[in-house]
């Protein structure tokens, strides 16, 4: 599908979608007056306080105070990104999302990507039928049974078998007639060193498909059954496949995250099958090389809480500690599963199976605790084995964004370590003035010139909206102030949704990353970078604009509450009756 939507299509879809159809998917809905009502999805809710409005095709709780259109629902409820939510309705109502106009450039190096992608597929499913049906399979069919892998494992994550051959894929390629220069840049295949012709990359091996996020086949990875050399052999680095981004299971299981609400990280693809075999598929695997940022980013719209379940031994245990800073900086929970020294996640739930593997996971540690039991275990508990607990621990705490968060996290460390705060405040700051001051200098430096350019927007929403790319450290406050529920201008509301979306996973509003989450959007993201220099932040400036945009939210908001609640007079008498609905009303006026 494409990635790419265009501003007319996101209407069509507003104006195609009905949001109690959508809703009432999830929640039992009954007419109530002019609305339908019923009980909230979004908190424990005994009396039904949520309530849909066909005619505003908003949805509003009277209880949490969640609300929004039918994206917010979909966001919320299925923790899907504002473009996966447009795409999932675009889908369901048949929206046409049309390719992005490209340039030849562009053009040419799609239609490679897809060739790529089009040759480890036909590899894949050639190997994938090997396993099935190849007498020379027969080894790697008994291997699987004895990992105690299940047949729908094995289809669902499409595992193959190369026999152990020269010329077996090639064979197969040339009888469909795909192009063997081709497979070679794909990875699939290697040049003989004379320089004429080809031989297989993978041959007796397990073969495990990677799939990118979007569900496309980018590499492969090759296990050996018994003893040899490499054990695991993948394919290499081409422009489809990028290991420091690719993450195993990804695709297949991240519904399963999402639904979960936490996500584990595990060291390659025979620990996350073997815990498929469990019924465990809030997982996702690295490919044999360490975490990186790029790999955490993938994991941050999924939900916010991870657990690294790496291996018992002193690699897994340095591999968990590279990887902390990333998950703290994007402002996720992370938490490390020790398991014991001569286990892996496979041998150990084999072993002891699911629950003793949950009771383990809720025991686990925050990812800071851990660095520190580490340091002071490896280091010493005397003053220098601190000090260098206390340098490690602090690669951890820079990157914290959220003050907040960073605060709180400083004190726990002064007190476990013996370190006065102000002292780690001290390394901290001294660390920080390089590198974020410039950028923020560079931002505000670039907007003072600009002036609010007139717009077909309403100039109201698109000041606060540009007010808040300025100041995102106010997002809390304006989400509290409902502007779900009555940013009437599509491209402004849409915009709010993105940015509200990227807060509620990341807890802050990071200008880069919403520009790259808004990629496929183009008029979103130009729209973005147009109000973000639009806003010129004189410090005198930012309380009178927040106090007056607050009094124009409240303003616009107990409209609308009035407006549902109005609404709901109407409705049956026991609704009528309700007590808390009549304070409301006191309350708006
Ligand atoms: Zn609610």
């Amino acid at each position: 599908m494409s990635s790419y939507i265009p501003e007319d299509v996101l209407r069509n879809v507003l104006e195609a979608a009905n949001i109690r159809q959508v809703v009432g998917e999830f929640v039992p809905l009954k007419k109530s007056g002019r609305n339908w009502i019923g009980l909230c999805p979004f908190h424990p809710d005994k009396d039904p306080s949520f309530s849909v409005s066909e005619e505003k095709q908003i949805f509003h709780c009277f209880g949490c105070g969640e609300g929004g259109d039918v994206f917010k629902f979909l966001m919320k409820m299925q923790g899907m990104s504002f473009v996966e939510a447009v795409k999932a309705l675009a889908n369901r109502y048949g929206i046409i999302i049309p390719e992005r106009p490209r340039s030849s450039r562009d053009q040419k190096r799609h239609m490679e990507t897809e060739e790529l992608v089009s040759l480890n597929l036909a590899a894949a499913e050639f190997y994938h039928r090997n396993i099935l049906h190849s007498p020379e399979a027969s080894d790697a069919r008994a291997y699987l049974e004895s990992r105690g892998l299940k047949s729908d494992t094995i289809s669902g994550f499409r595992l193959g078998w190369a026999n152990d051959r020269w010329d077996g894929l090639i064979n197969h390629l040339k009888t469909e007639g795909l192009s063997l220069d081709r497979a070679e840049k794909a990875g699939l295949l290697v040049s003989r060193k004379s320089g004429k012709g080809y031989y297989d990359r993978f041959r007796g091996r397990l073969i495990f498909p990677i799939l990118d996020r979007s569900g496309k086949v980018v590499a492969l990875g090759g296990r050996i059954l018994e003893d040899g050399h490499p054990k695991y052999l993948n394919s290499p680095e081409t422009p489809v496949y990028n290991k420091s981004r690719v993450l195993y299971g990804l695709s297949q299981n991240k519904g399963a995250i999402r639904r979960a609400g936490k996500g584990y990280v595990v060291e390659g693809y025979m620990d996350l099958l073997a815990l498929a075999q469990f019924n465990i598929d809030q997982v996702v695997a690295t490919l044999g090389t360490a975490l990186t940022e790029d790999h955490v980013k993938q994991l941050r719209g999924l939900c916010k809480d991870w657990i690294l379940v790496f291996d018992g031994d002193a690699a897994g245990v340095k591999a968990a500690l590279r990887a902390l800073p990333f998950f703290y900086k994007l402002n996720l929970r992370v938490r490390v599963l020790v398991l014991p020294a001569e286990d892996d996640p496979d041998s150990f739930v084999r072993r002891e199976g699911k629950e003793a593997l949950e009771a383990l996971v809720d025991t686990a540690g925050t990812g800071l605790d851990f660095a520190i039991q580490q340091g002071l275990a490896s280091y010493g508990k005397d003053p220098e084995g601190r000090f260098r607990t206390t340098e490690d621990v602090l690669s951890i705490l820079q990157p914290v964004s959220d003050p907040v968060r960073k605060s709180l996290l400083v004190g726990h460390v002064a007190q476990k370590l013996g370190v006065r705060e102000e002292s780690l405040w001290e390394r901290l700051n001294v660390s920080n003035s390089s590198t974020i001051v410039p950028n923020i200098r560079k931002r505000y430096e670039l907007s003072v010139e600009a002036k609010i350019r007139k717009g077909p927007e309403n100039r109201a929403e698109a000041k606060l909206i540009s007010f808040l790319l300025g100041y995102p450290q106010y997002m809390k406050t304006f989400l509290d102030a409902g502007l779900d529920l009555w940013l009437e201008v599509p491209s402004l509301r849409n915009l709010w949704m993105a940015m509200s979306h990227l807060y509620s996973m990341s807890g802050n509003l990071n200008l880069p990353d919403l520009y790259d989450q808004l990629e496929p959007v183009p008029e979103l993201r130009t729209l973005a970078l147009r109000l973000s220099a639009n806003f010129a932040p004189f410090e005198d400036m930012e309380e009178k604009m927040l106090s007056d945009l607050k009094r124009y939210c409240e303003d616009r908001r107990n409209k609308v509450l009035r407006w549902n609640v109005l609404e709901q007079i109407k409705a049956p008498a026991e609704i009528v009756d309700d007590e808390d609905l009549l304070r409301q009303i006191l309350q708006l006026r």
